[in-house]
């Protein structure tokens, strides 16, 4: 029975060593010292024994529980400082080091300067409107003073919807605009003057190359009132400029030709790169000056279409490329506009 008892206390401890988690702990001391476990197992057999023996092997067996139950303590506290230090290992933090950020996106740069763009103008009373992107032929060209045989009317330029053509005074064939010039009508017949209106809107053109995309953006700027003249025009254009490309820039107005306006005009703004002072080497611009769109006094015919007086009122318009504009400002040519709509991060995050 000695040895039995020695054999118990030894095997306990060689296996209370390995137990890793409390639950085979414990379980490990119901097997040994439980009301069925292996020491009363063992002490079944003490009736047997002679009154001496009995003595001399109930203070063994008292020395094994001990032995036992100690060993189980030890281990149950090494496991609970170990959890401890678990703990405060897993929510240690470092007070010194810099937070983390979760990465932000950002918007597209043309949606960016639509943005921009609209609030500039907002500034000056320009109210932001919105006209249908798929619209009668009558507002896109006709209400423009466009003749039926203007090139932009050609299938060529314009994407016409293969759908029944409408048979009122103001519909005609339907298209995607090929412009934002088709709000300048529409908001005639919805406002009263004075009207001062922003159209920013996709425009769509049969072309695709590296200085065309078929789907673009323009912004188009609608006055009208009495007295409206090319004074108030260049004031409205020179606002624009310096706020949106910077202070120190200059516009000017060359005479062109558009069916919509008389007098016509292409609008230049100074370079950026040279300051307007480029002596040929200039990478962005010729002669100093860059394109920026057309403008012009709104024609006599249009604003009749708008169901207004023309003696009585006047208006200036123009409109031109978002996407243009964007790059102009940011001073860089791009050697292919097909990169704005390729979803390339790599470009699309300079922005
Ligand atoms: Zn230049």
């Amino acid at each position: 029975m000695k040895t039995k008892l020695e054999q118990l206390k030894t095997e306990f401890l060689e296996l209370v060593e390995k137990v890793t988690d409390r639950q085979n702990l414990e379980r490990l001391q119901t097997e040994f010292l439980g009301r069925k476990g292996k020491l009363n197992e063992v002490m079944k057999d003490m009736v047997e024994l002679a009154v001496e023996e009995r003595k001399l092997v109930g203070k063994l067996a008292n020395e094994v529980k001990e032995a036992i139950e100690q060993a189980f303590h030890f281990q149950e506290q090494k496991m609970s400082q170990s959890e401890v230090m678990g703990q405060a290992e897993r929510e240690w933090i470092d007070i010194t080091q810099p937070g983390s950020f979760s990465s932000e996106g950002h918007l597209h740069p043309v949606t960016q300067a639509i943005g921009e763009i609209t609030d500039i103008f907002s500034h000056i009373g320009f109210t932001a409107v919105r006209v249908p992107e798929i619209d009668w032929d009558y507002y896109a060209f006709e209400s423009l003073n466009m003749p039926k045989d203007h090139p932009a009317r050609d299938d060529w330029e314009t994407f016409f919807v293969d759908a029944p053509e409408g048979s009122g005074e103001k519909e005609g064939k339907l298209l995607l605009t090929p412009h934002t010039s088709n709000s300048q009508v529409r908001t005639m017949e919805t406002q009263k003057p004075p009207i001062r209106m922003i159209n920013i809107g996709r425009c769509y053109r049969r072309q695709i190359d590296i200085s065309h995309v078929p789907m673009f953006h323009q912004f188009e700027g609608l006055m009208i009132d009495k007295g409206v003249s090319v004074t108030h025009l260049k004031g409205v254009l020179d606002y624009f400029a310096q706020t949106y490309f910077g202070s120190n820039r200059r516009t000017r107005l060359r005479p062109h030709h558009f069916r919509f306006t008389e007098p016509s005009f292409e609008v230049d703004i100074t370079c950026e790169v040279c300051g307007g002072n480029d002596d040929g080497t200039c990478r962005l611009c010729k002669a100093g000056w860059l394109e920026l769109g057309g403008a012009g006094m709104v024609h006599p015919n249009v604003i009749k279409a708008g169901g207004l007086d023309p003696d009585v009122y006047t208006g200036f318009a123009f409109g031109w490329g978002v996407e243009r504009t964007l790059m102009m400002r940011e001073g860089i040519k791009i050697d292919d506009i097909r990169i704005l709509y390729k979803n390339d991060l790599r470009f699309v995050n300079q922005f």
